[in-house]
């Protein structure tokens, strides 16, 4: 079984993005900056928070981001694992703490347009197929 097939990594683009002029969604009260809903049902995971120096930062998060997101600055990104239950934020070592609560709330199913949502159907699937072979 490769488990890696599923391990998604994830880049805060809402960070990058807002930074300074991107109007925050009208989201309810306990809200987290850039966090738009929750995934129904998602599971407990380990949390774990690596700091990085930026270059190795851009290492582990660069290759995620889209295109026209080149030149975007890097805030943080989080490496979820449902098939380990494992969530690993890399944060640089001079983090901003939005950054870090943003990702914290990625651990705890937290989304924005609906990647992890996304990455969860694929992980029911997934263990759908696993059921029945
Ligand atoms: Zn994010």
């Amino acid at each position: 079984m490769n488990t890696n097939k599923i391990a998604l990594s994830l880049l805060c683009l809402f960070a990058i993005a807002g930074c300074s002029t991107v109007k925050l969604p009208d989201i309810s009260s306990n809200s987290v900056e850039g966090i738009e809903s929750y995934v129904k049902d998602w599971p407990l995971l380990t949390e774990k928070i690596e700091h990085l120096s930026y270059s190795e930062l851009h290492q582990k998060c660069g290759s995620q981001k889209p295109k026209g997101a080149e030149q975007a600055k890097i805030f943080g990104c989080s490496e979820i694992n449902l098939v380990n239950k494992t969530c690993t934020i890399f944060l640089p070592n001079n983090y901003e703490s939005w950054a870090l609560a943003h990702e914290k709330e990625h651990c705890k199913g937290g989304d924005h347009d609906n990647i992890i949502q996304d990455y969860y159907n694929k992980w029911i699937i997934y263990n759908n197929q696993k059921k029945t072979n």
